[in-house]
């Protein structure tokens, strides 16, 4: 997406080609992407669910492609050209000499003089010449309200755009700074609109109209427009990128914040952190900014002070994230080597006379395709009790499929079949699972989708179990109990519940890898051993839910030491 080119290559003064990505991106990832010294430093693996967001992404693209151009007939020329960028923008070039109404899938003629590249999905011709841009993204971009400027999506033209009624735009920088980006680029090539403000469109998810934003509104902090937020952003990248390209001492530094948990570079990132004791180990995102600039730049430096006592007059207060006691015993245990502390004698960790660990499996956007659910009996088990143990609700159709529903339908027919045997029975019931909100978001999405299939439940019905206080995420409950330095993710807190996942590559990413071979995607053949290998994942993920609190409702977790102990 960003791209290094030296200036013998061709490129300008800038030395670098940033594409709109680098605005919304960390600055220190900018930086890495430009070092020619990174090339060989450690990188994650490609991530199997990005991929499949820009599958979709790029599926939904050439749906809207199409309608557009069955509804807008000879007005919509595609660039309809393959190969280098250099030949498309030759293309793109050639329709606007034609004056195209419509240009799909523009590429940009390289700015090589500010260092910009860019591609816009549709080039849209105002009447007294000259484009705007307008993106195609597989985002929300409205939420209900009024107030949005919008055309239908068969009438991409801003100067037909209305206040809609029922739709107030939905916040997006990144929509915002990437229409900034073409906005410029137009500019550069000659192509802009002359005497009128910069605008942009973008068609959404739902694909129902077209968003028109006003480039030059005050919507960014200080009241700044879009068009002065990007030049100063971009200004600020740029001059990354080329200290980086050129060698000089680097001007972003890593530290870590929400978008590490998904950056190629992490590992590099990681190990640069660990080796300088950085405080954003234990202090992530604008916390460790603040205490670094307070002059709390080491886990070492963090773990010294008093956490019973005032907050360092430096840093405001509150600080942002979590409790200062918290960050200080959270870097005490680091700096001992403890993974897991306590923050009580007891763990309070509800029970039942029937449980059930529940799991499920989703592949990207495109649907879950197995639930798996693991029954115990703590209460002892009757006559007529289902069998205990694990079982599981699957769909090995590849995703999207109507069988989805079918596997969904089971799931919870046999759940809710449990829960009311028990409770008839005069017994209690409680499901768990380990942060709820997948887990919650699929029940209630598949039964919007699947509704009137057989077994499945009303969205009401889905949203009653969701409230009920039998149904228990584990996840909340570890969050209230115990700090954890490594995270509170469920492979880092099974193990200090002495669980091991039988399979050493488990984990949600390999999983969706796991996924595409077990279904056949893309066209190959379907491999049973991969199903085998995510039936075994899934139910380990529900016997280390089982473990664990089996572990929390137990004597062996005051093992644990507490946070006063440090
Ligand atoms: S791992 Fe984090 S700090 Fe490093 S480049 Fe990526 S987002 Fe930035």
């Amino acid at each position: 997406m960003i791209g290094t080119s030296s200036v013998g290559d061709g490129v300008g003064r800038a030395g670098v080609l940033l594409d709109a990505a680098a605005l919304t991106r960390c600055r220190r990832r900018v930086h890495l992407d430009h070092d020619p010294s990174a090339a060989g430093a450690a990188r994650a693996l490609p991530d199997p669910a990005l991929e499949q967001r820009r599958a979709d992404a790029s599926e939904h693209r050439e749906r809207i492609g199409a309608a557009l151009a069955a509804a807008t007939g000879p007005s919509w020329r595609p660039v309809e050209v393959q190969g280098p960028s250099a030949a498309r923008a030759a293309r793109t070039a050639e329709l606007v000499a034609e004056g195209a109404p419509l240009i799909w899938d523009a590429v940009l003629p390289l700015d090589l003089e500010a260092g910009r590249r860019s591609r816009a999905d549709l080039l849209v011709r105002l009447p007294g010449g000259g484009y705007v841009p307008l993106l195609v993204v597989r985002r929300r971009i409205t939420d209900p309200g009024g107030g949005a400027r919008t055309t239908a999506v068969t009438d991409p033209y801003p100067q037909r755009a209305r206040s809609d009624p029922d739709r107030k735009v939905r916040s997006s920088p990144r929509d915002l700074l990437a229409l900034a980006q073409l906005t410029r680029m137009l500019e550069a090539a000659g192509w802009a609109p002359a005497g009128r403000g910069p605008v942009g469109g973008v068609i959404g998810m739902d694909a129902d109209v077209v968003v028109w934003h006003d480039l030059a509104a005050g919507h960014w902090p200080g009241g700044r427009g879009t068009m002065a937020e990007y030049d100063v952003r971009f200004a600020d990248r740029r001059a990354v990128a080329e200290a980086a390209a050129a060698g000089r001492p680097a001007l972003a530094q890593p530290s870590r914040i929400t978008e590490c948990r998904r950056c190629p570079w992490w590992p590099t990132c990681e190990a640069e952190r660990v080796s300088i004791d950085d405080v954003s180990i234990v202090a992530h995102g604008e916390t460790g900014r603040l205490l670094r600039t307070a002059g709390v730049g080491t886990v070492a430096a963090l773990a010294e002070l008093d956490p019973a006592g005032p907050v360092p007059p430096e840093l405001p207060v509150p600080l942002p994230g979590p409790p200062f006691a918290d960050l200080v015993a959270l870097a005490r245990a680091r700096r001992q080597g403890r993974s897991v502390v306590r923050r009580s004698e007891s763990v309070p960790v509800p029970r039942a006379d029937v449980e059930v660990d529940v799991d499920m499996e989703s592949f990207g956007e495109a649907g879950a395709y197995l639930w798996g659910a693991l029954l115990t009996h703590p209460g002892g088990r009757r006559d007529g009790d289902a069998e205990p143990g694990y079982r599981a609700f699957a769909t090995w159709d590849p995703l999207p499929t109507e069988d989805e529903g079918r596997s969904f339908g089971e799931f919870w027919a046999w759940l809710t079949g449990v829960r009311d045997a028990a409770r008839s029975s005069g017994r209690t019931f409680a499901a768990y699972c380990y942060n709820e909100q997948a887990e919650n978001r699929w029940m209630l999405g598949s039964a919007a989708r699947f509704a009137g299939a057989p077994g499945m439940p009303s969205a009401a019905e889905v949203q009653a179990f969701i409230d009920d206080p039998g149904w228990i995420d584990l996840f909340t409950v570890v969050s209230r109990w115990f700090l954890c330095t490594h995270g509170k993710g469920l492979k880092k807190i099974a193990p200090a519940a002495g669980f091991a996942w039988r399979d050493p590559e488990a984990g949600g990413e390999n999983s969706m890898r796991w996924y595409r071979d077990a279904v056949g995607m893309d066209g190959a053949e379907p491999e049973e051993s991969q199903r085998e290998r995510l039936l075994a994942y899934n139910a380990d993920d529900v016997a280390a839910t089982h473990a664990l609190r089996e572990w929390m409702s137990s004597d062996r977790v005051r093992e644990v030491p507490l946070v006063s102990e440090l």
